[in-house]
């Protein structure tokens, strides 16, 4: 049966102005999940009106203070684990035993937040005069806006806004209209771990008339985005009118390259772990692997072996592996991907169809797909492609590995694999990404700083990185 989740402004479970809701779809089935309100700019003005109005009495409390409910939050999101994880797998499709894993990765970065902020202050440091000191403070930057995506509807926001609130910053949030239904959860286990009310504000509804009211507004002091590159020009052009600071993790193109000396058996575990997980829609999905000629086809029938492991269907049944694509859009662009690369002579090894595993489900689920035969001038080698489908090329040498691997405008993951430590650390500096994994498949960590170079955005989330993107940077010189 599905329920209607209201939004959090102020305190108060909210509907829209007119009471206007749309409805969240279960991307296995299309079966209706839930409705939620369509909000738009006033309640986007009236959240950031409660987030102000919040801003001086949080940024106050002693920051052990803030630290303990923001700890007390990731203490009762893992409380609330198996809620939770249904909730995620039934509006955004991924594997019940990936959603409780997304649930603890989320509580992660609370944990982290509030183990972190007490300890992070300033700087004195020596002035230029012996009569001088400069004391360095770093007090929030104030109101906090977040906007974040689908494919992890639980860590986006957990990774925004468990610093933010540690460090004394108020927030409005916004979840993306797939799937905005675990965000909405997570606001309400906030509020029971005593955020007070006001201090984050979630509302779900019309993004684009959301996101100009927050950047039209210079109370909002920041915006946090996690989302697609081309959103993020958006948002950069609009952060023009207030000068707002911005954080942006956009989309990736991430490189996998396999040299002749790795250690083969661990190179197909990374590649399953980080091109299949989510069904391939994570941001730092492998999207082109670059192998060396002499085990190349060694390397495919590894992979091949592998795929054949991997089970479709709904993400709460046990044993499956892999779930449906987000939606309509995403099917008809792996679709293109596949049929492009395919019409500029890759070979389909596996894989490669839509298709409904039972007769209750949709027809978003695409069978594990591997194709070898990748060119720089296909699409898949170019856009990020967001579904289960690795593409292989060939390399002769290092230099061209790099080069390769290069060739792109995203800069957000990569990875290689080899066993020579000095050719590890020469791909480490080579290859031009925000993150890269060497021999290991599994980069993501609340500890790291998480984000890209070039077109994948600015800045970074996690560990103090995070704490520093949410205070400013003000400089006191006493004489
Ligand atoms: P998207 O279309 O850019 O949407 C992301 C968020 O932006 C959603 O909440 C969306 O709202 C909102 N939005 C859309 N248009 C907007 C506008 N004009 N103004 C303000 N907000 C707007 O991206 P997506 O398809 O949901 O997510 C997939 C993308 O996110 C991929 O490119 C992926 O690589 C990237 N991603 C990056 C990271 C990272 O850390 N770098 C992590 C995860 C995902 P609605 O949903 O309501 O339209």
């Amino acid at each position: 049966m599905p329920v209607h989740m209201r939004n959090l402004i102020a305190g108060n479970w909210i509907e829209a102005s007119g009471r206007a809701t749309f409805e969240i779809r279960d991307p296995a089935t299309d079966e209706p999940v839930a409705s939620v309100p369509l909000c738009g700019a006033t309640e986007a003005v009236l959240a950031v009106d409660a987030a102000a109005e919040a801003a001086a009495g949080w940024r106050q409390r002693p920051a052990l203070e803030r630290s303990s409910i923001v700890r007390r939050w990731g203490d009762l999101v893992l409380a609330h684990t198996n809620e939770l994880a249904d909730v995620l797998t039934r509006e955004q499709g991924k594997p019940l035993a990936e959603a409780r894993g997304e649930i603890a990765y989320a509580a992660s970065f609370l944990a982290g937040a509030a183990d972190l902020a007490p300890h992070f202050g300033g700087d004195v440091i020596p002035g230029p005069a012996a009569s001088k000191h400069i004391f360095v403070l770093r007090p929030p930057v104030g109101v906090v806006a977040a906007i974040t995506p689908w494919n992890f509807p639980a860590a986006m926001i957990t990774r925004k806004l468990g610093p933010a609130l540690a460090v004394g910053c108020t927030a409005v949030v916004k979840p993306a209209e797939q799937a905005p239904l675990t965000g909405l959860a997570l606001a309400r286990l906030a509020g029971e771990a005593g955020v007070p009310a006001g201090v984050l504000n979630a509302i779900t509804g019309d993004a684009a008339a959301i996101g100009r009211a927050w950047l039209g507004d210079a109370r909002v002091r920041k915006l946090s985005f996690t989302g697609s590159t081309a959103v993020g020009r958006v948002l950069i052009r609009q952060a023009a009118e207030h000068i707002t600071r911005l954080s942006l993790e956009l989309g990736g193109l991430a490189p996998f390259v396999v040299f002749e000396d790795a250690d083969l058996a661990a190179a197909v575990r990374g590649a399953m772990l980080a091109k299949f997980r989510n069904a391939g829609q994570t941001c730092i999905c492998p999207n082109r692997f670059y192998v060396q000629r002499s085990i190349y086809e060694e390397f495919l029938g590894r992979l091949h072996h592998a795929l054949g492991e991997l089970r479709l269907g709904h993400g709460l049944d046990a044993g499956v592996t892999t779930g449906p694509l987000i939606d309509d859009d995403a099917v008809a662009k792996v679709r293109m991907h596949i049929a492009d690369a395919r019409d500029r002579g890759a070979s389909l090894r596996k894989g490669g169809d839509f298709v409904r595993p039972s007769a209750t489900l949709s027809g978003r689920f695409c069978t594990p797909t591997l194709l070898s035969g990748l060119t720089p001038e296909m699409a898949i080698a170019r856009e990020e492609t967001f579904g289960p489908v690795a593409a292989v090329g060939i390399f002769d040498d290092e230099a061209e590995a790099f080069a390769l691997a290069n060739a792109s405008p995203y800069g957000l993951a990569a990875y290689a694999y080899t066993r020579d430590l000095a050719r590890a650390m020469r791909a480490a500096e080579a290859i031009e990404a925000g993150i890269v994994g060497i021999n290991d498949g599994g980069v993501s960590t609340a500890v790291a700083p998480f984000g890209g170079l070039k077109e994948s955005g600015w800045g970074r989330e996690g560990g103090r990185w995070a704490l520093e993107a949410y205070t400013d940077v003000k400089y006191v010189s006493i004489a």
